[in-house]
């Protein structure tokens, strides 16, 4: 009688969802390039960012939750962010 193997052990099977905890990136902004365009604020899919209390630079309120997408350090007309992808 053949051997049986799980679908999960054989060679073309996808690798067990994990999941993830904790940051995926680390967001550092630059205030002194920032002009305060907010577009990072608005269309950061995880609400990471604010704008600070005078309302002139962005700034990192939610670190944990950046998925290290890319969309703020792409988007940033005055390159103010660096997103560091986090292993
Ligand atoms: S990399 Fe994505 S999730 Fe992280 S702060 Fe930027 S836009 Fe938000
Ligand atoms: S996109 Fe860049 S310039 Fe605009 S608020 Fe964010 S960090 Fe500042």
């Amino acid at each position: 009688m053949p051997e049986v193997v799980p679908q999960s052990e054989t060679k073309n099977s996808p690798p067990p969802a994990v999941p993830r905890k904790g940051p995926r990136g680390e967001v550092t902004i630059y205030p002194t390039w920032c002009k305060g365009c907010h577009i990072c604020v608005e269309f950061c899919p995880q609400q990471v960012l604010a704008m600070d209390a005078s309302n002139e630079h962005a700034t990192v309120v939610h670190p944990e939750k950046c998925t290290a997408c890319h969309f703020c350090d792409t988007h940033c007309p005055d390159l103010a962010i660096v997103v560091r992808k986090l292993e």
